[in-house]
């Protein structure tokens, strides 16, 4: 069984020798790059800050009033969004869409979406797919669970995806598995380190198998990264379960989450149930996944942008 296992990856000659085809293929981007001193860094990320604040708020309606699932208070979803869509009272972090994410993190300009006409087709005929599939669409303003494409962080060039809570749950279907293995060959194409923020409830239930085959393909990508040498940084937050978790996303070399995220395979309850005890309180909580080596650091939101940056200076 083992010998089955371990040849499904690079074990044999001819993948030995496309291993090595695909290492001086590839060209370092990042090379000759700016390097941030610390207080320089410090000091962009401040500006940008700011500058990203206003700019979500401009778009929000005046009697806008948001209830907080962490200390049920109730805040104005402007003060909210001031403080990077987490609450103002108890520090609960609300979720941010793919293209807030991609606008904390990718530097202003930079970023150029690539497969953006992919969309989903129905291959199991299931009931009300295509319906559901088309108000996920107008609900999150955008195509699929996800968006991929280049750009920069400080200045560093990235292949970046960032998935949506907001389509179908952040679900896994063919077309988030698809633009998930893109941005990873795209990395490799271009000599540059893949960034991935996952959100998700797992894999698509109305794509039955083929959602599931998407864990597969997405790991075995994620795979081809490390033969060509190239760094990936998965960035799991809150929640992220599910074929996703079971994928990619803890494949990462260096997983950074953010504080009180839930990230597991199952449900607690579920979990629960099945082994008839009780688990402890932060079960599947990013800290508790640290203390455990699962999650290696864990950043809170207004520095992540920094923290990525940070790991990926040190290793690119
Ligand atoms: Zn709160």
């Amino acid at each position: 069984m083992m010998k089955i296992f371990s040849n499904l990856f690079s074990s044999d000659k001819t993948k030995e020798k496309d291993k090595i085809k695909t290492k001086t293929k590839v060209k370092n981007k990042n090379k000759n790059r700016k390097r941030y001193a610390i207080l320089d860094l410090e000091e962009a990320h401040a500006k940008e800050l700011e500058k990203y604040k206003i700019k979500l708020i401009d778009n929000i309606e005046e009697d806008d009033w948001v209830k907080c699932p962490g200390c049920n208070e109730m805040s104005h979803r402007i003060d909210i969004t001031r403080n990077i869509k987490k609450c103002p009272s108890c520090d609960y972090y609300f979720n941010m869409s793919a293209k807030e994410r991609l606008e904390l993190l990718i530097d202003e300009g930079t970023f150029i979406e690539e497969d953006k006409t992919y969309t989903s087709a129905n291959p199991l005929n299931f009931p009300d797919y295509i319906e559901k599939n088309q108000k996920a669409i107008k609900k999150a303003g955008m195509r699929e669970g996800v968006i991929s494409g280049l750009g920069k962080i400080f200045g560093l060039e990235v292949s970046i995806a960032c998935m949506d809570f907001n389509f179908m749950g952040g679900s896994m279907g063919s077309v988030v598995g698809e633009k998930i293995s893109a941005t990873f060959e795209r990395a490799i194409e271009h000599g540059v380190p893949a960034v991935i923020v996952a959100i998700s409830g797992g894999a698509r239930m109305q794509e039955g198998l083929f959602s599931l085959m998407q864990m597969a393909k997405t790991s075995a990508a994620a795979k081809k990264m490390k033969n060509a040498g190239l760094p990936f940084i998965s960035v799991p937050v809150n929640p992220t379960t599910g074929g996703v978790t079971a994928s990619f996303a803890m494949l990462g070399d260096i997983i950074i989450s953010e504080p009180n995220a839930r990230i597991g395979f199952a449900g607690p309850r579920v979990i629960e149930q099945t082994i008839r005890q009780k688990l402890p309180e932060n079960f599947q909580k990013s800290e508790f996944l640290k203390e455990f080596g699962m999650v290696d650091i864990i950043s809170k939101r207004e520095d992540l942008k920094k923290t990525i940056y940070r790991v990926l200076n040190k290793i690119v």
